[in-house]
């Protein structure tokens, strides 16, 4: 039984501080302050990655990390925290911290569910909105000094309103993508190997397909599926070649599950006319191509990025690391196996 380091006395807050906390990178200003009101709080003063021995040494000494997705926390990291209670992670991914050799020396690990989707599936929208009205091209042209006139055949793009919509996994943000949807008259297809209930497809209008259904019929596909071996590599140069030369695909969910090579190839040759992208396959080294092509619009991973979402991430962090060093279970557990090894 490995020693858990969770502690076991509920400690009510206020009064004395419950331990020592280090944030890894800038955070919200508010997220600080919740922190130090309750522990002794250091932090990373400057935006940059820490190196594994910066990581290291400054978590020598503290019962909770806030930490973030680019930070790789292994089991080194972890051992030589003698104290470290939890990692709170900000944003709902945590496979950059090792899950199992926390659980195996006791320490609990969070993460930020459930207050992204919204903002998600805006920007998935925003990125086929763009790819599809040329937006990025158009400010670069005008900015270029060239918009000399109206023209009645510049930049032309294509209507989004009344056309198909193929959704790539019906989960949380597959949802929210196909609610708005609905207000641009869409007809929407969405494929999904888990059983959707039937109310859900009821309440959003929309209709199941085959993979190959959604390649044939689809004006716009959009990804939210998780990467997992089945879905990495999912469009690539077989699906490209099924979809309509107008179809524009948009990926949000990882970067992997598009197979960036056959993308250029169909991008270039004309196969689809757009593509938007928030995730990259080698992130964040973006494929050289990409920055050739007109038609492929690039965001550096910022699907959650908006003042609101990303406040209310960061306070998660800071509510999930408290509850933990306060003898509580986090609201956003992803071992729990830490605590029912100490319930019993
Ligand atoms: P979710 O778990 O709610 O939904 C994922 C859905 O994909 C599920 O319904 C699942 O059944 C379905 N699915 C699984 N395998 C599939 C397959 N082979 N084909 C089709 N569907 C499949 O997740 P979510 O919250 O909707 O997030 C979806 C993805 O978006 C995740 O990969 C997540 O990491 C990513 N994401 C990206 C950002 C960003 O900043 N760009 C932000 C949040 C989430």
């Amino acid at each position: 039984m490995p020693h858990l380091r969770i502690p076991n006395v509920r400690s009510p807050f206020g009064g004395s501080l419950i331990g020592k906390t280090f944030v890894t990178r800038p955070i919200f200003q508010e997220t600080i302050e919740l922190l130090g009101k309750h522990t002794e709080v250091r932090s990373n003063p400057d935006d940059r990655v820490l190196s594994k021995s910066e990581l290291i040494r400054n978590l020598a000494d503290v019962d909770g990390a806030i930490t973030l997705v680019t930070d790789t926390v292994d089991r080194e990291i972890l051992e030589s925290a003698r104290q470290l209670k939890v990692v709170a992670n900000f944003g709902v991914g945590f496979n950059n911290v090792d899950v199992d050799s926390a659980s195996s020396l006791g320490i609990a690990v969070t993460n930020t569910p459930g207050v992204l989707t919204e903002t998600t599936a805006d920007l998935a929208w925003s990125l086929l909105m763009s790819a599809a009205r040329r937006i990025p091209e158009a400010d670069r042209f005008v900015r270029a000094g060239r918009f000399k006139a109206w023209g009645p055949q510049m930049l032309l793009g294509q209507d989004v309103f009344g056309k198909t919509l193929g959704l790539i996994g019906l989960g949380r943000i597959g949802q929210a993508v196909a609610r708005r949807a609905r207000g641009f008259d869409m007809r929407t297809l969405f494929y999904d190997p888990e059983l959707v209930p039937e109310s859900t497809i009821e309440a959003l209008g929309v209709r199941r397909a085959t993979l190959d259904e959604i390649y044939r019929e689809a004006d716009f596909i959009s990804l939210h599926v998780p990467l997992l071996p089945e879905t990495k590599h999912l469009l690539n140069d077989r699906t490209f070649a099924l979809m309509k030369k107008t179809c524009v695909v948009v990926n949000t969910s990882r970067g992997p599950v598009v197979d960036e090579k056959a993308l250029v190839r169909a991008l270039k040759d004309g196969r689809i006319a757009a593509a938007g992208l928030d995730v990259f396959e080698r992130e964040p080294q973006i494929e050289a191509d990409f920055f050739d092509l007109d038609n492929v619009v690039l965001a550096p991973h910022i699907g959650s990025a908006s003042t609101e979402t990303r406040l209310r991430m960061s306070m998660m962090t800071a509510e999930n690391l408290l509850a933990v060093l306060n003898g509580n279970r986090p609201p956003n557990l992803v071992n729990p196996d830490v605590w029912e090894r100490r319930r019993r």
